[in-house]
């Protein structure tokens, strides 16, 4: 007789449920035949799930994308997607149908996505409910830079303090993240370069992170990011990698001497911290660094005088 998990997979073969499992990259590790016809992929290909996005997209099928940018939207939209231990709600492809998709995450990260035809349910009341999902989502984005608001990142610290840790026994940390002399920048190259700066950040920090983590804008150029199941060491490596990519970036092509940094506090989560507390001690690593010169890391817990990874 066939094991539960052979008859399983012989019984998505079948069905004409859409069935998808992503890790915590977000890239596609299982998909069956169903998902992969709805979505154009080869039989045995493994994307990541913007690379199935993008492609469709050029492609002009697949999920139909109502915004006008295309990279924006995807920021955006990863910035929150597999997030939370479940999501649903409807999603219209280009050729007509209509999917109720569910996205169902586990502690560690990896992803299953089912979704049924729902095209001639309830079509009625589609535009109510379309609209009351773009409200949800509107609460959860920040204007800006298109990422995470401080409700969304504070939500996450709050479920990342009462999920059980991982085997290490690790909650995980969360990051505060500022950018340097901000004023000055605003002042030297105006307000509307400040902006496209903010948005510069948001964009490179975004493209470091797996889909587990958060990250999200909580103040004027502050920014948090959120790494559940993550020591603190693993962390730091983390930011130290972000340093170094913002430390090259250029954010605008026509001016090659226009550079910014940024200072970071870790603090890794403890099973009696509140969110409040946890932040007050990435705060208080953060003013750490800031004044240890900017443009650095600092630890938590880590010795007062010295950055937790020398520069
Ligand atoms: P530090 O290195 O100590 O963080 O110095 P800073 O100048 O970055 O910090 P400070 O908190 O003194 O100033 C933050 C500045 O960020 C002040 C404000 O003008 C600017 N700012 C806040 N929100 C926005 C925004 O949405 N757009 C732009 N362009 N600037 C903003
Ligand atoms: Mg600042
Ligand atoms: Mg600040």
């Amino acid at each position: 007789m066939d094991s539960v998990p052979e008859t399983f997979v012989q019984m998505f073969d079948g069905t004409s449920v859409l069935v998808a499992a992503y890790d915590e990259f977000d890239r596609l590790r299982y998909a069956n035949p169903a998902f992969r016809a709805a979505f154009f992929l080869d039989e045995n290909e493994t994307p990541l799930w913007s690379e199935i996005m993008r492609r469709n997209h050029d492609a002009g099928r697949g999920s139909v994308i109502r915004a006008k940018d295309f990279e924006a939207w995807l920021i955006s939209t990863q910035s929150r997607r597999g997030k939370t231990g479940f999501r649903a709600y409807e999603t219209d492809l280009v050729d007509g149908r209509w999917l109720w998709m569910t996205e169902s995450v586990r502690g560690d990260g990896w992803m299953l996505c089912i979704a049924s035809d729902i095209t001639g349910l309830r079509a009625e009341d589609r535009a109510v409910r379309q609209d009351r999902d773009f409200a949800v989502k509107t609460s959860y984005t920040d204007e800006l830079t298109g990422i995470a608001n401080r409700r969304f990142v504070t939500e996450r610290i709050e479920e990342m303090l009462r999920r059980p840790p991982s085997k290490a026994g690790v909650p995980g940390c969360i990051g505060l993240l500022d950018i340097d002399h901000f004023k000055l920048v605003n002042d030297r190259h105006g307000h509307q370069a400040g902006d496209l700066i903010l948005r510069d950040f948001a964009q490179r920090i975004s493209g470091l992170i797996r889909r587990s983590d958060c990250f999200g804008r909580v103040g004027g150029e502050e920014f948090v990011l959120v790494l559940p199941r993550t020591p603190i060491g693993q962390a730091a490596l983390l930011v130290e990698r972000m340093l170094a990519t913002v430390r090259t970036a250029r954010p605008f092509a026509d001016r090659p001497d226009v550079a910014y940094t940024f200072s970071a506090g870790l603090a890794e989560g403890r099973p009696d911290d509140s969110a409040a507390s946890l932040y007050a001690r990435a705060d208080k690593a953060l003013y750490s660094a800031k004044m240890g010169g900017r443009n650095r890391i600092y630890c938590d817990g880590s010795e007062p005088d010295r950055p937790a990874i020398a520069q």
